[in-house]
Order: C-alpha cells, then sequence, then structure tokens
C-alpha cells in the first residue's frame, strides 16, 4: 500500500538526514542551522494560514504606518513581521534579526539565549499584491554572528551574500512551497495542509541553461541604460532579429513569484539600475531580497548579479541598501553583463539603440 505520507520526504527527516551526510553526526555547527530552520519553517506556516484567510483574517489593506523605505506597510506585512520575529527569537539560534519592516536590527530580549547566527528577512514580499490575490512570499537569509558577538549591531550584518550560510524562501501561492539552500543545491517542499507539513516535493532544483523568457518592468524602460535597452529589443525583435528565436515576456511584480517560475521553467528576471535616481543603484534590497535570491539562484546553477559582476560579492553598507538586480538562466545573465561591459551606461544615444526597437526613447 502507498500513501502519499509516506511516499514523501517531510522536511523535517530532510534536513536531519542532510545534516547527518555533512557531518557524520547530529551535533556539528549545522545543528544550530537545522533549528533555525525548523523555526523560520513555522514562521512560513503561520503566515501561509493566516493569508490563506485572505479577508476573513480582516487583515487585508494599509496599516496606516511607513516602513523605513518609506513604503505604505500593509496589515499582513506589520503581522507577517511580527510572526518572523516570535518565532525566532527564543529558540537560541540567534543573536539579532533584520527585517524589511524594521527601521534597526531587532535586539533578541533579555530572558532568551543567544545563538550563533543572524537571521534577515523579508517577511512578506510583493505584499503590495495582496489584495488582489496574486502569490506573495517570505524570504530569509542566514549568516554567521561574528565571533563574540552577542549584542550585533547594524555592522555585524553588512557581509556579502558569498558569506551566507542557508538561505530561502516560501510562497503563498495555490500551493504553499517552501525552498531552500543550505549550500548543496536547492530543494522545494509542498505543504501538505492535512498533516501540516511541507514534504520533499522538488529535489535539486536546476534552472534550464537557455531560455525564451524575459521579465522587466517595462514602464520604465525610458530610464533604461543602453545594455538594457539592447538586451530587450533584441529579445523583442524575435526570430528575425539577433536572437533568432520569439521571446515572451513575464512581470508579477512579486520577487519570490518571479524567483519560483525562474527555478520552476527558467528565464531571466531584470531590475537593472536606471537613470531615475542617481542616488538610488536600484530597486531590491541587497540583504534580505537580492543576497538570499541570488544564493538560491547560483546554487540552482543560475548566475545572480548586479548587471555588472556577481550579487553575491557585492559588499554591504547599509542594511537597507538597494541593488540593481538580474538572475537566472546563466548564458542570459553573462549576456547582460557583456553589454553592459561593452557601453558606455551613460552614453544613451549611440546609434544602434536609438534607431530601432520599441524601446528607444530620446533624452
Ligand atoms: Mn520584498
Ligand atoms: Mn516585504
Amino acid at each position: 500500500m502507498t500513501h502519499e505520507t509516506f511516499n514523501s520526504t517531510p522536511i523535517t527527516r530532510f534536513l536531519i538526514e542532510e545534516q547527518r551526510r555533512l557531518n557524520g553526526d547530529s551535533t556539528g555547527r549545522r545543528g544550530g542551522c537545522t533549528a533555525l530552520i525548523h523555526d523560520v519553517r513555522l514562521a512560513c506556516k503561520r503566515i501561509a494560514a493566516l493569508i490563506g484567510k485572505g479577508a476573513l483574517a480582516n487583515a487585508l489593506g494599509d496599516a496606516g504606518s511607513m516602513n523605513v523605505q518609506g513604503e505604505a506597510q500593509k496589515k499582513l506585512d506589520v503581522l507577517a513581521n511580527e510572526i518572523f520575529v516570535h518565532t525566532n527569537e527564543w529558540g537560541g539560534t540567534v543573536a539579532g534579526m533584520v527585517s524589511e519592516e524594521l527601521d534597526e536590527p531587532y535586539a533578541i530580549p533579555e530572558q532568551y539565549p543567544r545563538g550563533p547566527y543572524l537571521l534577515l528577512f523579508d517577511p512578506l514580499d510583493g505584499s503590495s499584491n495582496i489584495d488582489v490575490n496574486v502569490s506573495v512570499g517570505s524570504i530569509f537569509s542566514v549568516l554567521r554572528c561574528p565571533e563574540g558577538v552577542t549584542h550585533p549591531t547594524a555592522a555585524d550584518f553588512l557581509q556579502p551574500g558569498s558569506a551566507q550560510v542557508c538561505a530561502g524562501y516560501a510562497i503563498y501561492g495555490p500551493a504553499t512551497m517552501f525552498v531552500l539552500s543550505t549550500g548543496s543545491g536547492v530543494n522545494g517542499f509542498t505543504l501538505n495542509r492535512e498533516i501540516g507539513e511541507f514534504s520533499l516535493t522538488h529535489p535539486n532544483l536546476r534552472i534550464p541553461e537557455t531560455t525564451s523568457e524575459f521579465a522587466i518592468n517595462a514602464s520604465n524602460s525610458r530610464y533604461w541604460e543602453p545594455a538594457i535597452r539592447r538586451y530587450v529589443n533584441e529579445c523583442l525583435a524575435g526570430e528575425s532579429g539577433p536572437r533568432g528565436r520569439d521571446f515572451n515576456m513575464r512581470w508579477i511584480a512579486s520577487l519570490v513569484a518571479e524567483t519560483h517560475r525562474i527555478l520552476m521553467r527558467g528565464g531571466v528576471f531584470m531590475y537593472p539600475r536606471d537613470r531615475r535616481d542617481p542616488a538610488q543603484p536600484g530597486r531590491l534590497r541587497l540583504l534580505y531580497e537580492a543576497n538570499p535570491i541570488g544564493y538560491l539562484i547560483e546554487q540552482a546553477g543560475g548566475r545572480a548579479s548586479t548587471g555588472h559582476g556577481p550579487i553575491l560579492e557585492v559588499k554591504p553598507e547599509s542594511v537597507h541598501q538597494r541593488v540593481s538586480f538580474v538572475f537566472g538562466a546563466r548564458s542570459e545573465v553573462e549576456r547582460i553583463e557583456r553589454y553592459h561591459r561593452d557601453h558606455n551606461e551613460f552614453e544613451l544615444d549611440v546609434p544602434l539603440f536609438a534607431t530601432r526597437g520599441l524601446f528607444t526613447h530620446s533624452v
């Protein structure tokens, strides 16, 4: 007799077996990370339950406050942040947390033990879409707390993405999924609501080498630099253009949903630097959006970049720092990096790009 419950590996078993494989026993330094992942997954299940109630939870709409980014907080942003903080603060796994929704790093209350890790998260990604019932998610990144530090300050969180111990996201779509990397590939788990647990359904996710799908917010095209304009125009030119094949465009405006699509079936995502605000190199947040997503993408065989070089090598300067972000199929991201090298970003009237194509606004 087969039964779904016994046919699939629950996430708890997966993590314990992975820990045994890495350490030869169950006590190594990754043990603490496993316990932390258990708490993060519980936070995500709690958020999934809340979001799944929709308007019935009476939690849709604006909270009437702004976050440190100057964005209007949704009620669910605030609730998801509280769930993340309170599910992860007590277990003795973390020494501090950074959240999109908190101006300053969260100090672990004194009654709780400190752990060896730092947890950074976007508790509810894509929340501007929540009222229209589009997939949203939670993104998290785990760093080691510097040796000897028990009360981390903002500076302790400013580590490059390459220092991440693990990273992942939950996506709250038609199915709730938890996608995770601890540094040896990417695995996807689906929430079995009958037993309230994630089961391994997507082992060893790999991003296809080639793609005919790209994602970008085309309403910003008048601000694009020549490299991005060239790339998109070549995709739009389709079979008769230099790429020799037709491309499709996608834009969900939810980073987790875009990432999930690319992990499942390939593609490339661009939120490039543009000329809107020279002080702002991009839109997405480095520490709790681009770094964890970049880590997953690289672990799945793709490439994650600023458009100029690896995202995971960017040295952070502040906890809410924004960055340009291009990721997905390795060959496409490398092409976009090459275009950035080939063209002076601020020389916007290079004839090749100013004369042809849809996105050729003169400036
Ligand atoms: Mn977000
Ligand atoms: Mn968010």
